[in-house]
């Protein structure tokens, strides 16, 4: 019986071809056969082969090291009508990566495994004395690793809402966190009380990475990843490649300035398009409208929706307009495939959509808009995006702007 055999494609460029040293493309490899392996398990080596168009005695060898490295398990033999029997592979469940999803006020910490699956999950409090607030996490995750006495620990990824430099490893920009975050250790922290490698990003990146990893985007080379909430961030794919620039800086549309009389942003500036478009702004729109009755939070300005009070309608429309001209910087300067919205603004999607697309629409310079496309659960997303951090590391793929 012939197999449809399909070429997996790479979600990643690392190297131009030509670039790309022999190190490099066995990673790719291995890289490659991991993700037949998430997607087919249980697999026999044979198919592993078939399937990425390698050579036997290469699949074997990649196969060999990730057995050694605990991250495939052998399991039964399948019966086949002639010939020796395959031994069938999987990825180790009992694998595991921590994650953290620091947020201002709180984190969530969570235990997942290789194929993305929540083993737990739990919720502490921040405080904004970093140190305070670092050790929360510590804790909580020692309260997690030992639930899973089982599990093998292989890292710790963590999702912030700020810009970590690729080189330090160090938090150098988080507007909505105190400034004190950005002062603090938070990797050598962590590693020095659960000693395992600590790898942290953006949310949006992390974001982005979810999606690349474990979601339906696989396939997609050129993709934006704007998450709304407090602020107002995003996560940049260009030609297959995560876009970082110097000190890991790129892609802060939500600091570009589109009035310079606005109001004073978390950054220090005037007017950014994060101070019309994030839930702040919602909240400053709506009290400009109905200053007798503020909403308390965004929860509460979207039932207010819900329940048509037109200030709140007015409001929420208005932000939706000006994430609709942000999003014209963004197409102009990157020309995506997919816009892909995470944050507080998901929950209100089918009351701004058709306002933010037609604002898109109308600035397109050639051809057709963008998909734009809400991610369902941000929290889930970032989540997964971390321990993406901690899988990528072993599939060897670099941030480094080679
Ligand atoms: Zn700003």
């Amino acid at each position: 019986m012939k197999k449809t055999a399909r070429q997996p494609k790479r979600r990643f460029d690392l190297l131009q071809e030509d670039r790309a040293s022999s190190i490099l493309a066995r990673d790719i490899n291995r890289d490659i056969i991991l993700e037949l392996l998430r997607l087919r398990q249980p697999i026999a080596r044979v198919d592993l082969a078939e399937l990425s168009g390698m050579q036997r005695s290469t699949v074997s060898l990649i196969i060999e090291q990730l057995i050694e490295e605990k991250w495939v398990v052998e399991g039964a033999m399948v019966r086949t009508p002639r010939g020796r029997p395959p031994t069938m592979l999987s990825l180790n469940r009992d694998l595991a990566i921590l994650v953290a999803d620091i947020r201002p006020s709180q984190a969530t910490l969570a235990v997942i495994d290789l194929n993305g699956h929540f083993l737990s999950r739990e919720v502490v409090r921040l405080a904004s004395d970093p140190k305070i607030g670092v050790s929360r996490i510590a804790e909580g995750m020692l309260r997690l690793r030992s639930q899973h006495k089982q599990g093998t620990f292989e890292g710790v990824g963590v999702s912030l809402p700020g810009r970590v430099d690729p080189e330090t490893h160090q938090l150098i920009l988080a507007p909505n966190l105190s400034a004190k975050w950005t002062k603090f250790d938070i990797k050598a922290a962590l590693e020095r009380e659960l000693d395992l490698q600590v790898e942290m990003d953006n949310a949006a990146n992390a974001c982005l990475l979810s999606e690349l990893w474990f979601g339906g985007m696989q396939n997609v080379r050129n993709i934006v990843v704007v998450t709304i909430s407090e602020g107002v961030g995003t996560g940049v794919l260009t030609n297959g490649q995560l876009v970082t620039g110097r000190r890991g800086l790129a892609g802060e549309f939500g600091h570009i300035q589109i009035d310079p009389a606005g109001m004073l942003c978390s950054c220090g500036k005037r007017g950014c398009w994060e101070t019309f478009a994030s839930s702040r702004a919602a909240l400053r729109h709506h009290a400009e409208l109905l200053p007798k009755n503020p909403s308390e939070n965004i929860m509460d300005l979207m039932n207010r929706a819900d329940e048509g009070e037109p200030a709140a309608l007015k409001a929420i429309a208005r932000q939706a307009k000006y994430i609709g001209v942000g999003l014209r910087m963004i197409t102009a300067a990157l020309s995506p495939d997919a816009i892909v919205f995470a944050g507080d603004i998901t929950a209100c999607w089918s009351r701004v959509e058709s306002v933010i697309r037609a604002e898109v629409e109308e600035g397109m310079l050639a051809g057709s808009a963008p998909e734009l496309l809400p991610i369902g659960d941000g929290e889930t997303a970032r989540l997964r995006g971390a321990a993406a951090l901690v899988l990528q590391r072993h599939a060897g793929y670099h941030r480094s702007t080679a």
